[in-house]
């Protein structure tokens, strides 16, 4: 092995200053696209924006460094990909199924203070994926979340019930959540399954929901922003 064949080859003092050019160049001209593609910022991406920005990488990344690629060819990839964007960004402004389509549609997680069934069993999600993120949003049991949907970007919006509304509810927080062996009388649990909350006779019964069994003792704390 040659250290000097790995490293350097046969690089030229000359071509390292076109490599600085060329990366400097291509460095701009991704930041131009952007720009172009009309976007604020990326925190979070869809499916459709990230595979842009992927394209645009790679045909950034070639031009940069390597010997006899004009970057006129890149200019033209890009503009091409970059005119994709603008119509299908077109495209699914005027037409809801197609921006299904490409984007993927919105999920309803929770509903009054329950999670939706047919969502996890479909296992399109984990539970502690969407827990942590309404951990992050300040709620801290089931019973204050009204809907909470999954938008396509990865982004969980919620609608909370108002504090005198909050129901009883699946607690989120790992140390109020754990299951329970015996039952008080008078007491709500919650499925740790599936969020349905019940009056127990005792630790053994079968969710009528989703049809596990194993409860915790629910919570009623009202939400506060
Ligand atoms: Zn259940």
């Amino acid at each position: 092995m040659d250290v000097q064949q790995i490293f350097i080859h046969d690089t030229t003092w000359v071509f390292v200053a076109e490599l600085i050019i060329r990366a400097a160049l291509m460095f701009g001209m991704i930041i131009i696209f952007l720009r172009l593609t009309g976007k604020r910022g990326v925190r979070q991406l869809s499916i459709f924006e990230l595979a842009i920005i992927l394209s645009l990488g790679s045909i950034a990344g070639d031009p940069m460094f390597t010997e006899n690629l004009p970057l006129v060819h890149a200019l033209v990839v890009m503009a091409v990909v970059i005119a994709m964007y603008r119509l299908i960004t077109w495209l699914m402004m005027k037409y809801q199924a197609f921006e299904d389509l490409v984007e993927g549609k919105s999920l309803y997680i929770v509903e009054d203070g329950e999670l939706v069934l047919e969502k996890i069993k479909l296992g399109k999600m984990s539970h502690d994926e969407f827990f942590a993120e309404m951990r992050q949003q300040g709620v801290e049991h089931l019973g204050q979340v009204r809907v909470g949907l999954l938008e396509s970007d990865g982004k969980f919006s919620m609608l909370f019930f108002q504090a005198e509304a909050t129901r009883y509810g699946l607690p989120l927080f790992p140390k109020a959540c754990q299951a329970i062996h015996r039952t008080e009388p008078h007491t709500y649990y919650a499925c740790m399954y599936c969020g349905h909350v019940s009056l127990l006779e005792h630790a053994n019964v079968v969710c009528p929901r989703c049809s596990k069994q194993q409860w915790t003792q629910a919570i009623n704390t009202p939400y506060r922003a």
